[in-house]
């Protein structure tokens, strides 16, 4: 991991091994600092006292007295118990990254980073928006009132609210004025609606035009820029003056004219970015909309993120499981068929094993392009764990699922990977189906096609077999022969 700073992670497992593990792979890793707990109480404790930057957490070892449900930092789990179980116990916990056994530093380090990074993507962009919203509300209240008069008067008098300034007003400029410009709007006088200013008098206005760029002065007794009418405006006891330009299609049309007698003087670097935000919105909302669009793509790009298999770019197992429900509960409300294959990858360890990690991952991620390719839109295709991966088939009978899982051992029989020469990959599938099965709740569908995959494997591998629990009316309609093809 590349970070300068150190990063600090709580370790709370129990199991032997995986500890052994664990201290392997933190001794190799110098910007890591790992803290192993013995109980959840020293973790409550540590996660608020030490803020961590993340938790690595044992399945289900480390995590049977832990009652916290959405653990607020990013956390990788480690399972060493039954998958099954264990799975069902990290989406309880909302935990997003996860290891199967035997463990990989590799895969280790990439999940911590990952998640690390989704946090800090989240951060930011919460900042983001935060800043965004404020400026967007603005735009939205300046487009919405018509008369120019009012909407500048809003601009001044927000301006005033947000920052302590005894002066605050928008000049016009003219096109191609160079000696006079115009007060139209100050929040001292709502009335005020034309004072013409001589620019003679008004060096920083002046400043501003020919440069284009804010003009900030903090001792106005001192500056430069002031030399000429200082005499004129010591009585005013003006003491610092901000001065905006408000460009609208590369042209100056005016400016944010702000002054203060404050002794302390200076404008802050905020209130001067807040200025150049208020006089960019006032001049140019088609570029609020641009913002407003890129937060928006940002939002939608996270929320992909959120719901996506990080190595192999297809649904992950927490998005798989909420549109098992919705879809379950659906087909059983219509009366619908709905089935389930679940596919495993036959010998993937020998890959591993023979072409090395890595290569073994960009088998995986073809392996699963080469799936969704051929699986139909209305299909949900995700990433189980490991090499497993598993298909819902709403409104699909037993018939129409075992075609397709026919068609994907096909597919993939044929294809040819990248990277492992003439060697052939093959899959062993289990199906499971509503009505036919002896199915009550849409786990019982996961867990029914997980028992066919293993007949499938235990039968020869590279086939299909299809779950032998059958319901009672669905023995009539089959016949009771019907065992794993
Ligand atoms: P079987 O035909 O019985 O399924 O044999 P198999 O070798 O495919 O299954 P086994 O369960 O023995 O091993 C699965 C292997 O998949 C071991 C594990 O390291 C590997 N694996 C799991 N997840 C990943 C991953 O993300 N990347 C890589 N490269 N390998 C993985
Ligand atoms: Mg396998
Ligand atoms: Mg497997």
């Amino acid at each position: 991991m590349s970070r300068k700073k150190v990063i600090n992670i709580l370790v709370y497992e129990k199991d032997p091994e995986s500890l052994k593990f664990l201290k392997g792979f933190f001794l190799k890793r110098k910007g890591l600092k790992p803290l192993f707990l013995d109980s959840a109480g020293e973790l409550y404790e540590k996660i608020e006292s030490k803020a961590p930057d993340a938790l690595i957490v044992g399945f289900p070892n480390g995590t049977k007295d832990i009652q916290v449900k959405e653990l607020k930092i990013p956390t990788v789990a480690l399972i060493s118990g039954n998958i099954p179980k264990c799975l069902k116990g990290v989406l309880h916990y909302k935990i997003d990254y996860y290891l199967m056994r035997p463990f990989y530093e590799d895969d280790l380090d990439v999940k911590l980073k990952t998640a690390l990074e989704k946090r800090s993507w989240f951060e930011r962009l919460y900042a983001e928006k935060r800043d965004l919203e404020a400026i967007v509300e603005l735009s939205y209240l300046i487009s919405s009132t018509l008369d120019p008069g009012e909407v500048l008067y809003f601009v001044v008098k927000k301006l005033s609210e947000m920052i302590e300034v005894s002066r605050c007003s928008v000049i016009s400029i003219g096109f191609g004025e160079k000696r006079y410009a115009h007060v139209v709007s100050s929040f001292e006088d709502p009335h005020i609606s034309d004072i013409k200013l001589d620019l003679k008098k008004y060096p920083e206005i002046k400043k501003a035009l020919i440069s284009r760029k804010p003009i900030v002065i903090q001792d106005a007794m001192e500056d430069s820029i002031m030399k000429s009418v200082r005499s004129a405006i010591a009585p005013l006891g003006i003491r610092s003056i901000v001065v905006i330009p408000i460009i609208y299609r590369d042209e100056i049309i005016g400016t944010l004219f702000l002054r203060t007698s404050r002794v302390r003087s200076a404008f802050t670097k905020r209130e001067i970015n807040l200025c150049n935000a208020i006089a960019n919105i006032s001049a140019n909302v088609l570029y609020n909309a641009f913002l407003f669009e890129k937060l928006e793509n940002e939002k939608a790009r996270l929320e992909r993120l959120a719901i996506t298999d990080y190595l192999t770019g297809v649904y992950n197992i927490r998005y798989f499981y909420h549109r098992l429900e919705e879809e379950f509960s659906r087909a059983e409300r219509y009366e619908d068929p709905i089935s389930c294959i679940m596919l495993d990858i036959d010998h993937f360890k020998k890959i591993n094993d023979t072409y090395g990690h890595r290569m073994g991952d960009m088998v995986l991620r073809e392996f699963a392009q080469v799936v969704r390719r051929h699986v139909r839109k209305s299909d949900v295709f995700a990433r189980y764990g490991g090499e497993e991966f598993i298909i819902l088939l709403p409104q699909t009978p037993l018939d129409g699922a075992e075609k397709e899982a026919g068609r994907l051992r096909t597919f993939i029989r044929e294809h040819k990977f990248k990277g492992i020469g003439k060697e052939r990959i093959t899959s062993s599938l289990g199906i499971s189906c509503w009505p036919v099965h002896d199915v009550h709740t849409h786990d019982d569908l996961i867990t029914l096609a997980d028992t066919a995959l293993f007949d499938a494997k235990s039968s020869g591998r590279d086939r299909i077999a299809v779950s032998r629990k059958f319901r009672k009316k669905a023995d009539d309609l089959y016949g009771p022969d019907r065992l794993p093809c």
